[in-house]
């Protein structure tokens, strides 16, 4: 039972786009023998009192939903995706477990642009399944474009607009918590909106400075203006180290690890 105001939220992968080892650098510089250095792909899981809503569908999805189906059930209401790059999407084929777990099509949450471009790589996950077929053999996503808030039952999220690069990404709140990945700037008026979260989930790639993700001093300026009670880094690549970073931020910022479950 989850009160009015919590949300829960589960962290299933906190890996930059090749993930932790990455196929052609390894592990890096992190410590492989820390199973918090092992990330996959960016994906969460948020649950408030009336809705369970997975975030991103990056190409790890198998597994992580796998690991969070032995403790949760997967009766997601709505999927909300952040931008169309692969490792955000590329597992969308695993959706189809979701699709028949709940004998339901999904409803897709995500902006016109991620749609463009995603409803063009994927068209068969956007196709109904055809007339006299009863059951998913692929997946069936109905796509929702969002605006400022998405409603879904009675939560109420924010929608935060990122920078990212040449493309916009998009953030979510709601009310103390949000997940910003893959960002590299907001406008001010995105970034307004953050203000007051407690718990926030943010990009930081690396240490050093990049063109479209977050590093981590820019991490620590956001954090300054924003005063979370914590800040959890994600998207982080093989040069992240987890006791290291531990050992050297502030106390209102760590770095998250595959398996992490929040309570906000
Ligand atoms: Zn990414
Ligand atoms: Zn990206």
């Amino acid at each position: 039972m989850i009160m009015n105001n919590k949300i829960i939220v589960n962290i299933l992968g906190c890996g930059t786009s090749a993930g932790v080892p990455s196929i052609i650098s390894g592990w890096g510089s992190v410590d492989k023998n820390n199973p918090k250095n092992h990330r996959l792909r960016c994906v969460i899981t948020m649950k408030t009192h009336d809705s369970h809503i997975l975030v991103d569908c990056g190409p790890d999805l198998k597994q992580q939903l796998f690991e969070y189906s032995q403790n949760n059930n997967l009766d997601f209401d709505a999927i909300f995706l952040t931008h169309q790059h692969a490792d955000h999407i590329h597992g969308i084929d695993e959706l189809r477990w979701v699709c028949t777990r709940n004998n339901r099509d999904l409803k897709v949450y995500a902006s016109k642009s991620i749609f463009d471009s995603i409803i063009k790589r994927f068209e068969y996950a956007f196709t109904p399944l055809p007339k006299g077929v009863d059951f998913y053999f692929k997946p069936v996503l109905q796509p929702i474009e969002i605006k400022d808030k998405i409603k879904i039952n009675n939560s109420e999220f924010i929608v935060i607009e990122q920078h990212h690069g040449k493309i916009k990404s998009y953030g979510y709140r709601y009310k103390d918590f949000a997940y910003c990945t893959d960002v590299v700037d907001f406008d001010d008026t995105e970034f307004e909106k953050l203000k007051g979260v407690k718990t926030l989930i943010i990009d930081c790639l690396r240490i050093q400075e990049h063109k479209t993700h977050a590093h981590l001093e820019k991490v620590k300026y956001w954090v300054s203006k924003l005063n979370p009670d914590m800040a959890y880094l994600t998207h982080m690549d093989n040069t992240m180290d987890y006791e290291d970073l531990l050992n050297q931020l502030p106390d209102n910022i760590r770095p998250a690890y595959d398996g992490l479950e929040i309570t906000v």
